[in-house]
């Protein structure tokens, strides 16, 4: 197995807590990483770093891991510019928002789901994400659903079914209907292809009880929840995510103090998604209060055609120190470690010892100028799986 090191790194983020290193993101100056194989095997000051067969000078630049995009909606056809062009234009719009992307999703062929999904993918390996999860939801009819994740895990482990994303149209007057579809013949069908299992909960998409039976259904068939919770109103998302032990509530950008206290005292990520806020012009998910808390978080892009078509972590990084009252350190990690914690992954979001070679080279010397130069194409070079793919 050939190994490669990586020196002359300015700046080096491990996410290595042993480090001590007094930022959340154990830093390492003038530094080196080795790569054999697939994975890390070795991170320190360059001068100490071992013999290795190939070598990579990152010119005094910034290397961390790459980010782990854990909230992402890909599998889609279709095209809503309209809807946001009239939106931050002030202009009253008809058209039904989600349903026009279910419309257009049912008519594509295979091919052409699949070749969208692989342009986002490749856009956003470009700047960065070495790992992402994604979602069915815009089928909502139990072929298409099923289909949407067989696409979905051609290309990555983290494929989550979201049925009840909405209520699908054909059951627009039998609600219960459709949670006994999601919960029954849409499972069957969708289980054997994701890994995780989410549900909208918000006013006029599936209240709690909703969500607390079609969760409790998929966990019974070996999927792990995550929950779209309190995005647009207060409500029983977080609390409900918490209690199942999901592995992410989403979005929380409507919180009392009982749903951050559940959090700092669970096991569930904060998952904010400020495209999403941008994009709709609502207000901002209050990050600082969520840390101050305690509490563990990630950013994500939750890029989908409707409410936040971004495929760029550094944006929402960008977002978070500018809005969120995050510091740098803080969005760096949230993007990387804290997607990974999404994830309940500890193999990537990291460079260390044994994780996987995922790792992004800046043309900046530090991981800061991520929120200090918002909008520039700052990624030179990713590393996914030890492999050189940017
Ligand atoms: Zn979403």
């Amino acid at each position: 197995m050939s190994s490669t090191v990586i020196s002359n790194i300015a700046t080096l983020v491990t996410n290595d807590p042993s480090l001590r290193d007094d930022s959340p993101l154990g830093l390492v100056r003038d530094a080196a990483v080795v790569i054999e194989g697939d994975r890390v095997v070795w991170t320190g000051e360059s001068r100490k770093a071992p013999a290795t067969d190939n070598r990579v000078d990152a010119g005094g630049r910034a290397v961390l891991p790459g980010f782990v995009d854990s909230h992402s909606h890909l599998v889609f056809a279709g095209d809503r510019t309209e809807e946001f062009n009239a939106r931050m234009s002030g202009r009253a719009y008809g058209a039904g928002g989600i349903r026009t992307t279910v419309a257009a999703t049912r008519a594509a062929a295979d091919a052409e789901l699949e070749a969208n999904l692989v342009r986002l993918l490749d856009e956003a390996l470009r700047q960065g994400t070495t790992t992402f999860e994604t979602k069915s939801g815009y089928g909502l009819t139990v072929e298409d659903e099923a289909r949407a994740l067989r696409l979905a895990a051609r290309h990555t482990d983290e494929v989550t079914y979201l049925g009840a994303h909405v209520v699908a149209p054909e059951y627009a007057e039998d609600p219960a209907g459709y949670v006994a579809l999601v919960t029954g013949e849409m499972l069957d069908a969708c289980a054997p292809h994701a890994r995780w299992i989410d549900v909208f909960c918000e006013e006029g998409a599936f209240d709690g009880d909703q969500a607390r039976a079609i969760l409790t259904a998929g966990k019974a068939r070996g999927l792990h929840p995550r929950v779209h919770a309190n995005q647009l109103s207060y409500g029983p998302g977080v609390r409900l995510a918490v209690e199942l032990d999901a592995a992410s509530a989403d979005h929380c950008t409507h919180l009392t103090d009982a749903d951050v206290d559940a959090l700092a005292g669970g096991n569930t990520v904060a998952t904010l998604l400020p495209g999403a806020e941008f994009s709709t012009r609502a207000e901002w998910p209050d990050a600082r209060r969520l840390l101050d808390a305690g509490v563990t978080v990630a950013l994500s892009t939750d890029c989908n055609p409707g409410s936040s078509f971004t495929s760029s972590v550094p944006f929402c990084v960008a977002l978070a120190v500018r809005d969120m009252g995050m510091t740098p350190d803080e969005a760096v990690r949230a993007a990387t470690a804290g997607g990974a914690a999404a994830l309940r992954r500890d193999d990537i979001g990291r460079l260390a010892p044994g994780a996987y070679a995922d790792l992004t080279l800046l043309d900046a010397p530090s991981h800061v100028h991520l929120a200090y130069r918002p909008g520039v194409p700052l990624v030179a070079g990713v590393w996914r799986r030890g492999v050189r793919r940017v």
